[in-house]
């Protein structure tokens, strides 16, 4: 009787129920999806700055994982990593979109302040014809000759004088 039933079923539809089923789990799936949408509607959504705590998170929990759980310093890293996680999902969700943005913005010209001053001072390090020193008083980097002994450098900037060897 069963037999008949899933064979007339699939005269009569051209599906088993089997294909059936796994159109049902697809347009759950969708409906998931479309509701995910609703919700996300109108939210911040993910950004630079949600991929980096939340991958900082993970990361974080992985080391703690690694480090076992007697580790203090696994606590330390576990509750960081929640910290993160919560503060990436408190950003996903919120639907305060310019102040969102605005973290984010201050995020990446951090980044990129970071990015630039690594590629600089692997430019100086590169750099063997001159030597660069840091003025104390307004920590600009000043250019001087390098191999001339004992000098002092008057900062373009401040004016301040720099006793140096070169
Ligand atoms: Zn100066």
């Amino acid at each position: 009787m069963i037999f008949f039933a899933s064979f007339g079923a699939r005269g009569a539809g051209g599906a088993s129920p089997a294909f059936c089923r796994q159109k049902g789990s697809i347009a759950m799936l969708y409906q998931m999806k479309n509701a995910l949408i609703r919700f996300m509607y109108g939210r911040n959504g993910s950004d630079q700055l949600a991929r980096t705590t939340l991958f900082t998170g993970l990361g974080l929990n992985i080391l703690a994982m690694l480090l076992g759980r007697d580790s203090h310093l696994a606590r330390i890293f576990t509750a960081a990593a929640t910290v993160l996680v919560i503060y990436t999902f408190f950003r996903l969700f919120s639907r305060n979109l310019s102040k969102r943005r605005e973290e984010n913005q201050k995020f990446l010209q951090f980044f990129r302040g970071i990015q630039s001053g690594v590629a600089g001072a692997r430019a100086r390090h590169a750099d063997k014809e001159h030597k660069y020193i840091t003025c104390k008083n307004c920590k600009t980097i000043c250019r001087v000759p390098a191999g001339k002994g004992k000098i002092v450098v008057t900062c373009p900037k401040c004016g301040a004088q720099i006793h140096s060897k070169s």
